[in-house]
């Protein structure tokens, strides 16, 4: 990541909303950005599906859930926060699983950069579905943006649920019923 132009960027904004740049509460404020840019967008240099690289053998073909991973991740419409959380349900075929860990790494790698709710809920599911070949995965992301909350309409605390799903948990509407049941009964 080029540090030293996130820095003059920054300079730039700083006096373009008519601030001064130089006085001491903002003369850091460039650098301290770029050290935090770096961070929160470190999933931009990392391939999603690689982290879903350890598999196990289950006794079983059980649906495997695993319920609200938090994330931060940020509107690339606004540059705003968005945060909330993850929730997972995968049924195994050929008990192939994967650690409980690798889910919540995948969830960080994907949120770590420029987003939207939407395709980070299908990139979750399609990252899975690609590396786990489960007879189904369904993905549901609760997040509160602050592009909603702080400017346009202003509606604190309001949450935008994202569902995205394959195999069948898409195609099934009674083993959809059910997974998302089990999600909604972990709220
Ligand atoms: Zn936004």
């Amino acid at each position: 990541m080029d540090t030293q132009k996130i820095e003059t960027a920054v300079g730039l904004i700083l006096d373009a909303i008519g601030e001064n740049p130089r006085r001491d509460g903002l003369k850091a404020t460039p650098r301290r950005i770029a050290s935090m840019y770096e961070e929160i967008f470190s999933g931009l240099n990392q391939n999603a599906a690689d982290v879903l690289n350890v598999f196990f053998e289950s006794d079983s073909d059980a649906p495997v859930s695993v319920c609200g991973i938090p994330f931060y991740s940020m509107c690339e419409h606004h540059f705003l926060p968005f945060f909330g959380t993850v929730s997972v349900v995968y049924a195994p075929q050929n008990r192939k699983i994967t650690g409980l860990s690798k889910i919540a790494r995948l969830v960080d790698v994907l949120a770590r950069r420029p987003q939207i709710q939407e395709n980070l809920t299908a990139q979750i599911t399609g990252a899975l579905n690609e590396k786990l070949n489960p007879k189904g995965v369904l993905t549901v992301v609760r997040a509160e943006h602050l592009c909603i909350s702080m400017r346009g309409i202003k509606k604190p605390g309001t949450q935008t649920v994202t569902v995205a799903a394959k195999g069948i948990y898409e195609t099934d509407g009674a083993l959809r019923a059910e997974a998302l049941s089990w999600l909604a009964a972990s709220e």
